[in-house]
């Protein structure tokens, strides 16, 4: 088991345990299903279960399914599959919405304790009594009802007798509180949504605020982990757990929340790029969902690390996105088959190498690994090669092939070229080489050295591939709220070109990852790979500049 390095949080749960507060601890993870899970949330689920995981206790996977409007059942498949793909099993699945009737209860405690009364306000009205952070706010004319009718009103909001917005139930706290969540917050709204879970047995929903302490009581959740945007949240929060007169007496802690760099994180701006199909859904590999994660290539381990790596802290910040790929890379160094793919084919004819010839070469699976062993690769008389290797007319310091120029071709010869073909316009279609037998890879040829190694395919047996480049799909950090994240999408995001893999890559199958030689890491794309194509999102080039 993984040790959780010590934070804020852990201090909080030792001495808990250490003083008796508590004899075993239940974090949970509680998202709401109207949406796909975003490496946010992996952070969240992470610190919940492993903290939980260290110390015995146990964790719940909850919905917070309390907004019929925006929740369903696609989502909550969607979460509980991330979930474990990431790792982790939960003690008790969890529904907010199966305890509706407890809420409810609780909500009639309130209201007979003199403590919670039916409003008539309009929502645009309750904004306005509010008051702000300077002014006191203003007592609603309706806020003095007696129990009687709070609790005849409410009865018969639930049995459907008013219209949406027209009563809402407020708790009664005070309308001067320098903390406006003290001012009388809303706790009942009426709905008539269809709801994902309970249908339309409810036309009355608790609000966030007021269902989530009791959610977390219910369930005797000890630690309840959030989000610093909750911290002025708290005082409610212990109110609700006091005067509801829960039995269990959960803690709010606040932690900062993950940002990353050219990346949105939050749901709604998420479903946005799905809904106007400025993506190829929530999956869509450049998403920072766990789904697009996974479908670009990324392993519940790398994401594991870096969400251990990261910490947590009590002020939010932005993490660079180059470091979420330094751990896929580290993740995947030792385990990816190392293998050669041409990007952008051109034809390279060997034209000292008999016709109709075809040898297999051994090349090694991952030289930093050798338990990965070694594969036989064709070579013959023709071969595709990065069109990028060649240049007619070189700057100094280029050291791929030119005319006149020798390589080495990996796991194969050195070869030099000797003639340029080009079409009508003057578009180089083909260059012509000559090898030399000597210098067979594995030889222990030292005759005479070269400065380049470029990689290729044998062009007969190859496999027509798709490579799907990525870049990020947000262009800067303006994590402005004011200005549409729209404007700021990356045109040039994806770019997908047609190439070529080695014949044994055949047998490779949706998910499988390769280190492409000198490309970077490749996932199998399990959404468009068919019989006759097989696609490739790249997860990460091989380089970056990041130091950890
Ligand atoms: P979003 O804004 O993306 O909709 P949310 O907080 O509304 O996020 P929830 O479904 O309520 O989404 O989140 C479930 C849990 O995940 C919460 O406990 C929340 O605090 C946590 N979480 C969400 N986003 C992040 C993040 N970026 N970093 C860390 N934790 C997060
Ligand atoms: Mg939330
Ligand atoms: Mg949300």
């Amino acid at each position: 088991n993984k040790t959780v390095a010590s934070n804020f949080i852990k201090n909080i749960v030792v001495e808990d345990l250490e003083s008796g507060n508590y004899q075993q601890i239940v974090t949970r993870f509680p998202p709401e299903p109207n949406g796909y899970l975003h490496i946010g949330h992996a952070k969240s689920i992470v610190l919940n279960f492993e903290l939980a995981d260290e110390f015995k206790g146990k964790t719940n996977l909850r919905f917070d399914d309390t907004n019929p409007l925006k929740e369903d059942t696609e989502y909550v498949e969607s979460i509980k599959e991330d979930v474990k793909w990431l790792g982790y099993d939960w003690d008790n699945l969890c529904f907010a919405s199966n305890y509706f009737a407890e809420i409810y209860e609780r909500a009639v405690l309130l209201i007979k304790k003199g403590h919670a009364y039916v409003d008539d306000l309009s929502a645009e009205q309750i904004r306005e009594y509010r008051g702000t952070l300077t002014a006191p706010g203003k007592e609603s004319p309706y806020r003095n009802r007696t129990v009687e009718e709070n609790l005849e009103l409410f009865e018969q909001m639930k049995q459907g007798k008013f219209k949406d917005g027209e009563k809402v139930v407020r708790a009664k706290i005070d309308m001067a509180s320098p903390n406006i969540n003290m001012r009388d917050p809303l706790i009942y709204r009426i709905s008539y949504a269809t709801h994902h879970n309970t249908g339309n047995e409810w036309c009355v929903y608790p609000l966030y605020a007021f269902a989530h302490p009791l959610e977390d009581a219910i369930e005797g959740v000890t630690h309840s982990i959030c989000t610093l945007e909750f911290e002025d949240q708290r005082p409610f929060y212990n109110w609700v757990v006091e005067q509801c007169e829960m039995e269990s007496r959960p803690k709010q802690i606040e932690f900062a929340r993950l940002n990353l760099t050219n990346m949105v994180m939050s749901k709604r701006k998420l479903k946005q790029l799905v809904d106007e199909g400025v993506v190829d859904g929530w999956d869509d590999p450049r998403m920072p969902t766990i789904s697009g994660l996974r479908r670009k290539g990324y392993t519940p381990e790398a994401i594991r690390t870096f969400c251990r790596e990261i910490g947590v802290a009590k002020s939010n910040s932005l993490v660079d996105a180059q470091m979420l790929e330094h751990f896929i890379r580290e993740d995947l160094k030792l385990k990816a088959p190392r293998t050669m793919g041409v990007i952008q084919p051109l034809k390279l004819v060997i034209t000292n190498y008999p016709e109709g010839q075809v040898e297999m070469l051994e090349a090694e699976n991952n030289p930093e690994n050798p338990e990965m062993g070694t594969r036989q690769i064709p070579f013959s008389r023709e071969i595709y090669i990065e069109r990028d290797d060649f240049m007619e007319d070189p700057p100094k310091g280029y050291h791929r092939l030119f005319p006149g120029n020798e390589v080495r071709l990996k796991h194969a010869y050195f070869v030099k070229c000797n003639e340029v073909i080009k079409d009508e316009l003057g578009q180089v279609t083909e260059i012509h080489c000559t090898y030399d037998p000597e210098t067979k890879s594995g030889s222990g040829f030292t005759g005479r050295k070269v400065k380049g190694t470029i990689h290729w395919v044998e062009a007969t047996q190859s496999i027509p591939a798709e490579f799907r480049l990525y870049e990020p799909l947000i262009l800067d950090d303006d994590q402005d709220e004011e200005k549409s994240f729209l404007e700021n999408i990356n045109e040039h995001s994806m770019e997908v070109l047609q190439g070529f893999v080695e014949p044994n890559m055949k047998t490779a199958k949706s998910q499988d990852k390769f280190q492409f030689f000198r490309h970077g890491y490749f996932n199998v794309d399990p959404k468009h790979t068919t019989e006759d194509k097989i696609v490739f999102n790249r997860i990460v080039s091989l380089k970056s500049s990041f130091k950890i």
